[in-house]
């Protein structure tokens, strides 16, 4: 069924696009003073609303063949790519992502859609034998139920895309709370699946404040799930609330992620993954490098080639095309760079390069920061700074590196940078995170393959690839016995 016409500053319930009666102004990070967009600041009882309408919608959805949920994916991945170039745009002006990041963002949102179509046509059962002759035994995956979906700002795209996809290929019905600073990106996408065909009430957006509605969404008596990205203090709010609640839920959370460069590495190598992984997207990825740690015998050649690489680097208005690194992408998350750049050398850390952030007036900027020195174990060294920032610590040798790497409360990506295979065996198998890179990006992840966290950085079932089916389905054990 058609949705009506969607509207940025709108509210989507029960397929209705309507108006709120509270609108908060959405800025441009590299230019605070210009307003891009109008939000919807949904209410309690719009929350509740929007509940009402997915658990109207669950049950036809749920029996809406499979292969005929992935269609309405496909389509919206074919319509997700020909709306790039319009999206991105909405993405880089409202979050200040560099346009060509923001392309690709898109772009891989189209790739998410697409392959989650294709798991409409896969096997949601086994067959077992039995220990009764003639009993069939089987088991089948059938939808989770209503699940509130909670996404971060930093890829207000991508992520609901891997979150949306599976959610829906699986047959769920879903109350969708985007970041309110991309929420915009979150109308586009979620008037997409509309217009490809998604029922109305299937998909229920409601924009706004988290810390006015966000319990309201944990709580809800129709929620069976809550599946959320974002940072830990959140996402410990929402784990307990979910826990009282016996609510199955998936929280995907912060990082420290080590890129660790031992003395055989490609030092070339090292340094291209390190500076994208540490400085695209200004930092503000869960998987960014945030620490290098590297073996004194290269850490000051590392250093000065870091230092090259990332001085050199493209800082401007993300619209513009040279642009590599756009503003961060709120004037709470520019200070708390400035804060966490302010502290660094009271804990003995020295900018080799960056170190500053512009006046926030001027937008949102701070320069691509490389920091040498202090202490492993300070406060700069072990909390998500979440922007361009990164640490260097020098270390005697492999074992050491492994023992600092692991010496966080976050686990979720590290990458190692050697020639040396069993190096690189030992590296993969005793670094405490979710998702190993040898000679690669800490950032990064492929659709179909598990994503996600361990320790701090995350719990519940992992996301994307056919891991995404643990979490938005449940398992049914079924019996048929023969009483011929
Ligand atoms: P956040 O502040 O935790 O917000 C995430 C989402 O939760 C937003 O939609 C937010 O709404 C909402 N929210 C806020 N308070 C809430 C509450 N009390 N109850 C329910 N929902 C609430 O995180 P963020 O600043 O957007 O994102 C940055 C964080 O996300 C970083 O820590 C980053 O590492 C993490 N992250 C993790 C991954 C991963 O896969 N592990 C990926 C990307 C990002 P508002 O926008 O209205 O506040
Ligand atoms: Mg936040």
């Amino acid at each position: 069924m058609a949705a009506t016409q969607a509207r940025d500053d709108g509210l989507l319930i029960g397929g209705r696009w309507r108006a709120s009666d509270r609108l908060l102004d959405r800025r441009n990070p590299a230019r605070p003073n210009e307003v891009v967009g109008r939000t919807a600041a949904a209410s309690v009882e719009d929350v509740a609303e929007a509940y009402a309408a997915a658990r109207a919608a669950a049950a036809g959805w749920a029996a809406t063949p499979a292969p005929a949920r992935g269609e309405i994916l496909r389509r919206a991945g074919d319509l997700v790519d020909r709306r790039t170039e319009e999206i991105a745009v909405g993405l880089a002006l409202e979050e200040g992502k560099a346009l060509r990041d923001a392309r690709a963002e898109v772009q891989r949102a189209a790739v998410i859609l697409r392959y989650h179509a294709g798991e409409g046509r896969q096997a949601i059962g086994e067959v077992y034998p039995s220990a009764a002759s003639g009993t069939m035994l089987h088991t089948q995956r059938e939808p989770l139920g209503v699940v509130a979906v909670i996404t971060p700002w930093n890829f207000p795209i991508a992520i609901p895309a891997w979150k949306l996809a599976p959610a829906l290929v699986y047959g769920n019905a879903l109350v969708w709370k985007p970041a309110e600073i991309a929420s915009g990106s979150a109308v586009r996408l979620a008037e997409v699946l509309h217009e490809a065909g998604l029922p109305a009430g299937v998909l229920n957006l409601v924009t706004g404040k988290g810390s006015e509605i966000g319990d309201a969404l944990v709580t809800a008596p129709e929620a069976d799930g809550v599946t959320f990205t974002g940072s830990n203090a959140v996402g410990r709010r929402i784990g307990l609330l979910s826990a009282e609640r016996g609510l199955k839920s998936q929280l995907e959370l912060g990082g420290k992620n080590p890129s660790v460069v031992l003395a055989d590495a490609d030092l070339e190598r090292a340094v291209q993954c390190i500076v994208r992984s540490a400085m695209y997207s200004t930092g503000q990825r869960c998987t960014a490098t945030s620490r290098v740690i590297a073996e004194r015998a290269v850490a000051d050649e590392l250093v000065e080639r870091l230092v090259a690489t990332a001085s050199a680097l493209v800082v401007g208005d993300p619209v513009d095309e040279g642009t590599e690194i756009g503003p961060l992408a709120s004037a709470a998350q520019h200070r708390t760079v400035a804060d966490y750049l302010a502290l660094a050398p009271q804990e003995g850390h020295v900018a080799v390069c960056g170190g500053t952030v512009a006046d926030p007036s001027d937008g949102y900027f701070a320069s691509p920061t490389v920091l040498i020195g202090g202490s492993p174990t300070s406060r700069v060294a072990t909390e998500e700074i979440f922007g361009p920032v990164t640490a260097v610590l020098a270390v005697d040798d492999a074992a050491e590196a492994l023992r600092l790497a692991n010496a966080t409360p976050f686990g979720l990506s590290a990458s190692v940078f050697t020639r040396d295979l069993n190096a690189a065996l030992r590296a993969a198998n005793e670094l405490e995170v979710g998702v190993v890179h040898i000679n690669g990006e800490t950032a990064g992840a492929e659709p179909h393959v598990p994503f996600g966290g361990i320790k701090g950085s995350g719990s519940g079932s992992r996301e994307q690839g056919t891991a995404a089916r643990d979490f938005f389905t449940e398992t049914k054990t079924i019996y048929i016995e023969d009483v011929t």
